[in-house]
């Protein structure tokens, strides 16, 4: 018996598109390099200082910063987190880059 299958294509319009927010990013950015550039009271237990006096956020093994909360995926020092971390828009091109690259 011969079978016939038949397949229809239908093209689909408007498909929702996912909404970039943090509340649905896995904290993407906080696994970046964060370099330090002015005083806004990060503790000094999430500092790295290299060889030449350099300061980061420091990275613990996951990769992420040791800042981050890991069960809420929040900073837990969101008032006195870095000018970089500031700077750093929700949405923008670094972000979304950010976003798929840990897809
Ligand atoms: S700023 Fe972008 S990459 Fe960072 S946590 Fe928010 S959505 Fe994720
Ligand atoms: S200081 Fe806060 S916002 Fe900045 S990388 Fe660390 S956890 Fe993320």
């Amino acid at each position: 018996m011969n079978l016939l299958l038949l397949f229809m294509i239908i093209k689909v319009e408007n498909l929702p598109v996912p909404e970039v927010t943090c509340s649905n990013c896995q904290a993407c950015c906080c696994h970046l390099e964060v370099i330090i550039i002015s005083e806004t009271g990060v503790p000094r237990q999430h500092i790295y200082v290299d060889e030449h006096g350099s300061e980061t956020m420091l990275r613990l093994d996951d990769g992420w910063c040791s800042a981050l909360n890991r069960d809420t995926l929040m900073c837990s020092i969101y008032e006195s987190r870095p000018w970089v971390c500031r700077e750093f828009e929700m949405g923008s091109y670094e972000c979304i880059t950010e976003r798929k690259d840990k897809a």
